[in-house]
């Protein structure tokens, strides 16, 4: 958050206001009361006097809001690690933000490998997730990708050297926000910040660019329960024998059948092996 002595910036359709938090606000004395993203109501005397309900919240960074993850990779140097890219799937839909993955430099594959890495890709869209195959360098597919990020807010994670900066660059505004504006009545507005994480889209919208969300570490998954769904493949099968089935070694699974008849991939099912394994040696055992 960038609260700068004490003031928040809320922008508004046209304007950006200089604002302090209502006493009631802030008496909470939480540090996550009100936070970057956060969609709020202002007075005329520009105080913050209400928070709405946020569909997602960030820690590290503190961010809320948040509607896209932008999981990027490149075709090529270097190729894309799967098992990060399972990853980075797993925390976005652990924090409950949309992901989306860009995967950049295609401009370097030959028709061979374009089609090589269409196959690699396919298991993304058995769990509806989008992606965009793009090239910075050569400008493809990027009008489609700014008109999808219109006005919304999106992080940017991923490895480096796939050119997440390069795309950042081209998708963020020169224009910077403009403060100390004085609100005339009771507005909306999306909270934000003078600089820092939160930049400016050409189109509307917000990019986050903060390392954090490039982070491969394991979210804070408290049991087995809590990770299986976080694997949308996994919901709406059949029932498994068992009730609190963990997929693993139980005899009629729904989840094994599926895999067996291809309908869950082979390699997502073996990642939620190994972050089950993983999981349950490093951190659920210190608590049994
Ligand atoms: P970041 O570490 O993810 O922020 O990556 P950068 O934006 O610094 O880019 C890493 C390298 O990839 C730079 O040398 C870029 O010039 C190069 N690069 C970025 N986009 C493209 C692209 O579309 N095609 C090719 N061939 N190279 C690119
Ligand atoms: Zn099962």
């Amino acid at each position: 958050m960038n609260k700068i002595q004490g003031f928040y910036y809320v922008k508004s359709e046209n304007n950006v206001y200089e604002c302090k938090l209502r006493g009631i606000l802030k008496r909470k004395e939480s540090k996550d009361n009100c936070v970057v993203g956060d969609i709020v109501e202002i007075s005329e005397d520009n105080s913050i006097i209400n928070v709405e309900k946020r569909k997602n919240l960030v820690e590290r960074p503190l961010v809320a809001n948040i509607d896209y993850l932008v999981i990027q990779f490149a075709a090529k140097d270097p190729d894309i690690d799967y098992e990060r890219l399972n990853l980075l799937l797993l925390r976005s839909f652990y924090y409950k933000i949309t992901p989306l993955v860009i995967i950049n430099k295609i401009d370097l594959l030959n028709d061979h490998e374009m089609t090589e890495l269409k196959k690699g890709l396919e298991f993304l869209e058995k769990i509806n997730i989008k992606y965009f195959l793009i090239s910075q360098k050569e400008n493809i597919g990027i009008e489609e990708l700014k008109l999808f990020l219109k006005d919304k807010i999106t992080a940017f994670g991923g490895p480096s050297g796939v050119g997440k900066s390069s795309i950042i660059n081209l998708l963020q505004n020169e224009k910077k926000l403009e403060t100390g504006e004085t609100s005339k009545r009771l507005r909306r507005g999306k909270h934000t910040t003078k600089d820092t994480n939160l930049l400016e889209l050409i189109g509307g919208g917000y990019i986050i660019d903060t390392p954090g969300f490039s982070s491969v570490e394991l979210p804070d998954i408290k049991d087995a329960q809590e990770l299986i769904a976080l694997f949308p493949e996994f919901s709406n099968r059949g029932d498994c024998k068992f009730n609190n089935c963990l997929h693993l070694n139980e005899p009629s699974c729904a989840i094994k059948e599926a895999v067996k008849n291809g309908e869950i991939l082979e390699e997502r099912y073996n990642f939620y092996k190994k972050v089950y394994e993983k999981l349950k040696q490093e951190r659920w055992n210190k608590y049994e």
